[in-house]
Order: C-alpha cells, then sequence, then structure tokens
C-alpha cells in the first residue's frame, strides 16, 4: 500500500512537470508572435575593478506570463532549447537589446550590453547573420555589443561551433565564455577558442570571502588568464569583502546584486546617472 501510494505520486509528479512544460511551450510560441508585454530585458551592469566605473552590461530576459506567472529565464530558455525554438527567443532578445541601445544613445549613454547566446544559437550561421545584417540597419557595429556562450555550447558540434566563433571574431565581436568552470572547458584548452573573456561562474563567487576551495580555483583562473590574457568578469559578486579579495588578485571587472540588481531599461538610466560607478 505504502508502495503504490508512492507509485501514484511519482506518476502525479511526472505528469505535473510535463504539463507545466507544455503549457511553458504554447505560451511562450503564443507570446513570441504578439506583440504583448509578458517579455522584458533587464540590463545588470558590470564595473571596471581598476577604474570602479561601469564597463559594460548584461542583457538578461523576464517573462512574466499572464498564464503562468513569474517563469525563471533558466526554465523557460532550457525548454525552448529542447523544443527547438531558442532561435525565436534569441531573435526577440537581439532585437530589444538594439532598440535599448539606440535609446540609450539618445541620454548620451554608451555601456555596451552583453546577450547570452544559447547553444543552438552558435550552430546558426543564419541567426548569426541576422545578427549584423540588424547591427548594419540600425547604423551600429559589432562592437557595441558583447556576446557570451557557455562552454557546453562547444559541445555539440565542436567544429562548427569554433567556425562560427572565428567568423564573429573576425566580423569584431568580442565573445565571453559564460559560467566558467562549471562544465567541461579548461583554461589549456580555452587558449584555442576564439574568445577574449572568461566569466566565472557566481558558484565560486557567492562564497568567496570564506570559502578557501573557492579561493584557490579564482586565484588559478585569475593567474593562467594573464598568462592567455584573457579578461576575467566575476559574476555573483554580492558583498564588499568580495568585491576587494578579486580587485587585489586583479581580476578585471565585477558584476553582482553587491554593485546592481539586473534593472530595467529606465531603472539603469537612473542608476546609472546617480550611482557613485
Ligand atoms: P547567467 O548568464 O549566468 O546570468 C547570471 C545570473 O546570475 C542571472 O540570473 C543574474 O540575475 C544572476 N545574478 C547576478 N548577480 C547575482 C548575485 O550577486 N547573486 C546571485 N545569487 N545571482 C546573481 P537570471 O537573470 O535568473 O538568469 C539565469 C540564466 O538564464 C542566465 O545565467 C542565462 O544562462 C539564462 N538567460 C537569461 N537571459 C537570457 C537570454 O536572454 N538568453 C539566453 N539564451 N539565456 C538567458
Ligand atoms: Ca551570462
Ligand atoms: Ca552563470
Amino acid at each position: 500500500e505504502l508502495s503504490s501510494n508512492w507509485l501514484l505520486r511519482f506518476s502525479a509528479d511526472i505528469e505535473q512537470r510535463y504539463l507545466r512544460r507544455l503549457s511553458i511551450i504554447t505560451e511562450l510560441k503564443v507570446v513570441l508572435q504578439s506583440d504583448q508585454d509578458e517579455l522584458s530585458l533587464v540590463y545588470q551592469p558590470k564595473i571596471s575593478l581598476k577604474t570602479r566605473q561601469v564597463n559594460g552590461l548584461e542583457a538578461l530576459i523576464r517573462w512574466n506570463s499572464q498564464r503562468l506567472g513569474f517563469i525563471p529565464p533558466d526554465e523557460f530558455i532550457e525548454i525552448a532549447e529542447q523544443a527547438g525554438f531558442i532561435e525565436q527567443v534569441t531573435d526577440w532578445v537581439l532585437n530589444r537589446v538594439i532598440a535599448d541601445i539606440l535609446t540609450l544613445r539618445k541620454h548620451h549613454i554608451f555601456v555596451k550590453p552583453a546577450v547570452n547566446l544559447s547553444t543552438q544559437d552558435i550552430q546558426n550561421k543564419q541567426l548569426l547573420e541576422r545578427l549584423i545584417a540588424l547591427l548594419d540597419d540600425n547604423k551600429l557595429t559589432a562592437d557595441d555589443i558583447t556576446l557570451e556562450i557557455t562552454e557546453s555550447d562547444l559541445v555539440a558540434d565542436a567544429n562548427i561551433a569554433i567556425a562560427n566563433l572565428q567568423y564573429l571574431r573576425d566580423k569584431g565581436f568580442s565573445i565571453a565564455i559564460d559560467d566558467f568552470g562549471t562544465g567541461y572547458s579548461s583554461l589549456a584548452y580555452l587558449k584555442h577558442l576564439p574568445v577574449s573573456t572568461i566569466k566565472i561562474d557566481k558558484a565560486f563567487v557567492l562564497n568567496l570571502s570564506t570559502d578557501t576551495d573557492d579561493q584557490q580555483i579564482v586565484r588559478t583562473v585569475l593567474s593562467l588568464s594573464t598568462i592567455f590574457d584573457l579578461d576575467v568578469v566575476a559574476e555573483g559578486v554580492e558583498d564588499a569583502d568580495t568585491m576587494e579579495i578579486l580587485a587585489d588578485w586583479g581580476c578585471d571587472t565585477a558584476q553582482g546584486y553587491y554593485i546592481s540588481r539586473p534593472l530595467p531599461l529606465n531603472g539603469l538610466i537612473d542608476w546609472l546617472a546617480s550611482s557613485e560607478y
């Protein structure tokens, strides 16, 4: 009796997850086709640990669904990847980021946003060509945007991915490897990739001021990145101690709640006008 109860709960759980997945797919596809305001971008500032000035932004997608409530990006991005329509999400993000760059320029703000590309995006040459055309149509260049890609993106078909990365580099984009340390890449392998920047995942940064294992890892990444001439961004900086440790160790850039949470465009414009950075 006990075990059949367990089984019932187990299958109910699977059914629930299946249904949620299905509604996310259906709803997201509708939202991408319509003009509803459910999707938005927020921007998190990055600061140089040398000049203590803002030196970049990260664009992060938000989905506040009328029918499903707030869905975290981690969840729906993965579902869109698996269901094969991440391309449409990325197109939406790229169009919005470019519109927002133009708005920022009207406010005389010239900080560069980074966008997150997904596993399939980096294999998708047509999408990359659309990005270049979109910049061009708006009189912008590869220099006006940074691309963040996770190392797992390179695993699916490493040859195509690396060729496309090289193509983007040749076009003048700066490329950051995201979530560094959580996946497969080693710094030795990075040497062969056409990237300029690594982002240390927040998993290694959140407890940096107290966790000696994390300190070892971060120090190693920083010293080797000097050898390979890579810029390093630390994400997940939540307190002053962590920020000062990273500055002492020569980390180039910091991003995290201690500096600012991700902000909607208007909030960002106000923040930039009033912050000490
Ligand atoms: P990510 O690219 O590693 O982005 C950093 C995440 O860390 C963001 O979560 C950000 O809000 C969060 N974060 C920033 N500072 C701190 C901090 O000090 N403490 C803590 N605890 N967290 C911090 P978010 O916005 O929920 O995004 C989660 C993931 O979803 C992103 O991780 C990225 O992989 C994906 N994602 C978000 N927006 C997009 C997008 O437009 N396109 C794609 N393909 N993926 C996206
Ligand atoms: Ca990122
Ligand atoms: Ca991360």
